[in-house]
């Protein structure tokens, strides 16, 4: 009798145990799915000068997200005069594209050095159909993806106004010169513009009025993103 009283107890104490067990694997898979599924991470799209960096800023502060921005990084690498940064100088003084493999590796970097994030900004990120395509994947492969594709939509005329007058602060050689100015403009719309459609095939591309206020500009955006 007391022999198969013990008995039930340990099968007991084994059952709870491996109830226990059972919580813990489920909950670490689910937690990092349910984590990877519920993040916002938005590319924020705009050709150059259209108030991408600007309204970023405010929008990592609403929103928690951690702000990666490809131009930023490139920078980075060249104030430290790294490998990266003397082969992306070499295109952006131009104002060309430095080439997909290497811009596409260094912003899955970015992202891996940033586990805990809730989700992110992808400023100036992706400028072709093969980096949208490979961010699609490499989101796929982390269970999560794009949200959305938010736009800053600003004529051609108003980007050169404020890309001349940004160059007298910015300490950018890329916005002091007017031919670079313009081969920037050129590449955006052969080869970045295209992308809104990769993310308007999706259902996930939205556009805003980027004149006006800051102030007004931004709540464009937040209106588009609280009702995602
Ligand atoms: P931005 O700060 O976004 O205006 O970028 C400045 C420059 O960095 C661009 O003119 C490009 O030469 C380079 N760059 C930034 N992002 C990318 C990207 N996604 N793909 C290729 N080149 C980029």
């Amino acid at each position: 009798m007391v022999q198969c009283f013990s008995m039930l107890l340990v099968r007991e104490k084994f059952s709870k145990r491996l109830r226990n067990y059972d919580f813990l694997a489920l909950r670490g898979i689910f937690v990092p799915l349910i984590k990877s599924y519920s993040m916002l991470n938005l590319v924020l799209f705009g050709p150059p000068g259209a108030g991408k960096g600007t309204q970023s800023a405010f929008l990592v502060d609403r929103y928690h997200l951690v702000h990666l921005s490809t131009g930023d990084l490139f920078r980075y690498n060249i104030k430290n005069e790294t490998a990266l940064g003397v082969l992306a100088k070499s295109y952006m003084d131009k104002g060309q594209l430095v080439p997909d493999s290497v811009t596409i590796s260094m912003l899955e970097d970015a992202v891996n050095k940033n586990p805990e994030a809730k989700g992110f900004i992808f400023d100036g990120f992706p400028r072709t159909n093969a980096q949208a395509a490979a961010l699609d994947v490499f989101l796929q492969g982390q269970n999560t993806g794009i949200t959305s594709m938010v736009a800053l939509e600003v004529p051609e005329a108003e980007l050169r106004s404020r890309l001349a007058s940004r160059a007298k602060t910015s300490g950018r050689p890329d916005d002091a010169n007017p031919a670079v100015i313009q081969n920037r403009i050129d590449v955006y719309n052969n080869e970045t513009a295209p992308v809104k459609e990769f993310y308007e095939t999706q259902g996930k591309y939205h556009g805003v009025n980027g004149v006006g206020s800051i102030e007004d500009i931004t709540e464009r955006l937040v209106a588009i993103i609280d009702a995602l």
